[in-house]
């Protein structure tokens, strides 16, 4: 089984589905509202577990009632929480609102994951030991660039997720193996519009990149390579949330069984069709047997 270490975000999601989310100044009705355990790292924890991973989560939640519901959510996914540290103050929140073709617009408000500020003692011997660590950018950036250069130290494969989009510095991609952004957020790590140049552009700094497309599926470009475009299963997508987090988690799983890339791919973008056909993050993400009969 694939050894996946994740370091990153836990939050409770409080999801509104509104018919058209609403304009600065607006005020919508929404139609249901509902709290999901989700935040950027749990949420790859739990499709690289959901997908066949031994997965481990090294993060924090807060001491409020959120807390002790994500944590337990985790571990009834199967990821490990003995790396999830309790710390006084309230959880992270992500504050989502749905529309109904599926898009969303999301206010994270960071909480306990703003104390991840450095690795704890035993968070080094817990990534050396993995295949695979996870990175995001839902907590504090010192920290993402310490676990990176910890698993590079060791020779372990780092995939990071540049999310929420922002500038990185270049100890962070040097400590990169492989990069998957949105398009969004490779247009704002590049300046370029168009996905095929932005990933050329991130070429230059780190040795593969992957960049997802939403429902036109993914660009896959590695030094010395052809690019390769996969396309995404044609789908009725109901929420597209967690989709990306659902990709990279399966991607994970399926590179550190060593399959070829192409089809590594192919198998994380029908773990992530799957996932946009069904209301929330966590609670969306497929299950192993469901991934292999989607891509059969
Ligand atoms: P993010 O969720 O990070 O914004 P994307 O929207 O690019 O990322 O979605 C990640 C991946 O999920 C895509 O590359 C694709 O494989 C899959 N996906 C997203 N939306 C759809 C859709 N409507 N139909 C099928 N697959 C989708």
């Amino acid at each position: 089984m694939t050894d996946i270490v994740v370091l990153g975000s836990t939050n409770m999601d409080l999801v509104a589905y509104v018919e058209k989310a609403p304009l600065r100044g607006e005020t919508v009705t929404g139609r249901e509202f509902c709290t999901v355990p989700g935040g950027k790292g749990a949420n790859q924890a739990v499709a690289a577990a959901h997908a066949g991973g031994t997965v481990s989560l090294i993060g924090a939640v807060g001491d409020d009632a959120f807390g002790g519901r994500l944590r337990s959510a985790l571990e009834h996914s199967g990821v490990s929480t003995d790396h999830l540290r309790t710390v006084e103050g309230p959880s992270g929140t992500a504050h989502i609102v749905v529309d109904d073709e599926g898009g969303n617009s999301i206010v994270v408000v960071p909480g306990a994951n703003g104390t991840v500020e450095r690795l704890a003692p035993g968070d080094e011997g817990l990534i050396a030991s993995a295949d695979a660590l996870l990175l995001q950018l839902e907590i504090p950036l010192a920290a993402v660039v310490a676990g990176a250069r910890t698993a590079r130290a060791h020779g372990v494969r780092t995939i990071l997720t540049p999310a929420p989009a922002q500038p990185l510095p270049p100890d962070l991609f040097d400590a990169t193996d492989l990069l998957v952004p949105n398009e969004h957020e490779a247009t704002t790590l590049t300046g370029r519009t168009d996905p095929l140049q932005a990933a050329i552009a991130l070429l230059e700094v780190v040795p593969e990149v992957v960049v997802t497309l939403g429902e036109s599926g993914v660009l896959y470009a590695a030094r010395g390579e052809e690019p390769v475009a996969v396309p995404a299963p044609q789908v009725t997508a109901v929420d597209s949330t967690g989709a990306g987090d659902t990709f990279v988690g399966a991607l994970a799983v399926a590179l550190g069984e060593e399959r070829p890339v192409r089809e590594a791919l192919a198998w994380a973008a029908t773990a992530a069709a799957l996932s946009v056909q069904r209301p929330g993050a966590s609670a969306s993400m497929p299950h192993r047997s469901e991934i292999d009969a989607g891509y059969a």
